[in-house]
């Protein structure tokens, strides 16, 4: 394709630095209003972790918005800059363009069910606009010109624009590009950034006897307590059981409040709840009635963990027995051997383990299996309109870097959307406000 623009005029034009999401919607918005744009990526291609999200199906936003769903010290101009470009806005984007969507209780997809749409969408808006996507690209520094312009050092070479968009991500997986760049170019432009932990990923706990239920995938719920036993929050749905802890939707929900107060040196316990429609009590009868059941059909050398097969996987039934005071092999004749308040009490253990199973979380598996970073650069000294950072003008955010973070279920994308957008719409004003500045001198 025959570009429009020459290099010089490249040199008057929007440096982008990541063709990840935020990146990438920058550079489309950016270049329909006929400014140069080149995007920088280390990664040969662009949109990699775009292809990893949504387990490869890409759960692009969420039709459910609220600040309840997102992390920030700065909730206000967050919320302020997801009102701009929402989802509704998102989804029309990409309908725009062809793509079907898909709404699972309001989690988007692609109807193609596959990331690629995505990616190949916002590649081809941005090719279709001029825009020069450049791979293998590192940068290696920022450096502000007497000019106010900006140059990009990369290896060899450096690079100059009148403005620059950081959209260089977290640290999260930095298999995908991403290795906390970000965080140091803007911290060299003076930028205040808060410390990045990894969130949306699985929780490390104190070694306990649930890890011999590892590989279980069951529905439930999992709240955090403080030392004081205050509850923090809390979320359910599939938890997946590790050899090192705990693992799953709810799992990556509560991760981003817990790292952050185990950060601040709290100690923080996970508590499990495995049947979370119903009360201690009731579980308590319906274990008697199990028991009861297996007592007057099965052989009496089955197992209880067999016996207790119709309700939860065996390997974890075990481990609750084991909880209970009993062994993880004790069998109905076992039971039926114990003393009548003896059997009553170890029915109750069970039933409260179930109902309350406490783990003591000592981190998480970091970085490498983290989908989102919490922290990065606060919104504060920005211009919520467009993202510019207030002391260097011509210098804008986007992204994962910034200060913002959301709980699964497409919020993330959501959140480098509308601030790619506002940050490509916000370059452009600069440049055309430089433009009537210099004609008018
Ligand atoms: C496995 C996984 C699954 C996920 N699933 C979902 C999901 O279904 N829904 C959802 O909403 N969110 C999901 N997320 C989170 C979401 O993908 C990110 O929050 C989002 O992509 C961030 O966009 P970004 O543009 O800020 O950064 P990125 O998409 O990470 O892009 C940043 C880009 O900058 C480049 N870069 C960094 N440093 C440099 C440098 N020095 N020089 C040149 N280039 C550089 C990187 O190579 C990268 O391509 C998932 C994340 C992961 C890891």
């Amino acid at each position: 394709m025959e570009h429009r623009f020459s290099k010089k005029d490249y040199d008057n034009g929007i440096a982008i630095i990541g063709g990840g999401a935020s990146g990438l919607m920058a550079s489309v918005i950016a270049s329909a209003a006929g400014v140069p744009v080149r995007v920088f990526d280390r990664n040969a291609v662009m949109g990699a972790k775009i292809l990893a999200t949504g387990n490869g199906r890409c759960n692009f936003t969420n039709t459910k918005q609220s600040m309840e769903y997102y992390h920030s010290s700065d909730p206000k101009e967050a919320e302020a800059v997801l009102g701009v470009f929402d989802a509704r806005s998102v989804c029309r984007f990409f309908r725009d363009r062809g793509v079907m969507t898909l709404n699972k209780d309001g989690w988007m997809y692609p109807k193609s069910q596959t990331a690629t749409t995505i990616r190949d969408t916002l590649v081809f808006s941005a090719l279709r606009n001029d825009v020069k996507l450049l791979g293998n690209k590192e940068i290696l520094g920022i450096t502000r010109e007497a000019d106010g312009s900006y140059r990009l050092h990369l290896e060899g070479f450096s690079y100059r624009a009148r403005a620059v968009i950081l959209a260089a991500g977290g640290s999260a997986q930095k298999q995908l590009g991403t290795c906390g760049d970000g965080f140091r170019f803007a911290e060299q432009m003076g930028l205040t950034v808060k410390k990045p932990l990894p969130a949306l990923v699985p929780l490390t706990v104190k070694k306990d006897p649930l890890f011999k239920a590892a590989g279980v995938r069951i529905h439930g719920k999992v709240s955090l307590h403080n030392q004081e036993g205050k509850q923090l929050q809390e979320m359910e749905g599939q938890l997946q059981l590790t050899d090192y802890g705990i693992s799953g939707i709810p799992v990556f929900g509560v991760s981003q409040e817990a790292l952050r107060r185990i950060d601040a040196k709290e100690t923080i316990r996970a508590v499990l709840n495995f049947l979370p429609d119903f009360s201690r009590g009731e579980i308590e009868d319906q274990l008697k009635k199990t028991f009861e059941a297996g007592i007057s059909y099965d052989p009496l050398d089955t197992k209880l963990s067999f016996v207790l097969s119709g309700i939860f996987p065996e390997k974890l039934a075990a481990v609750f027995i084991e909880k209970a005071g009993g062994s993880s092999k004790m069998t109905l004749t076992e039971l039926k051997a114990l003393e009548e308040k003896d059997y009553h009490h170890f029915v109750r253990e069970m039933a409260e383990v179930i109902h309350e199973y406490h783990l003591t979380v000592t981190g998480s598996r970091g970085f490498e299996q983290a989908q989102t970073t919490s922290g990065g650069v606060l919104l504060s000294r920005l211009d919520p309109k467009s993202l510019m950072d207030g002391k260097n003008p011509g210098f804008f955010l986007c992204g994962e870097v910034l200060d913002v973070d959301g709980v699964c279920g497409g919020y993330n994308l959501q959140w480098a959307f509308s601030s790619g957008y506002l940050a490509g719409r916000g370059a452009v004003d600069y440049i055309k406000e430089m433009d009537n500045y210099d004609q008018n001198r």
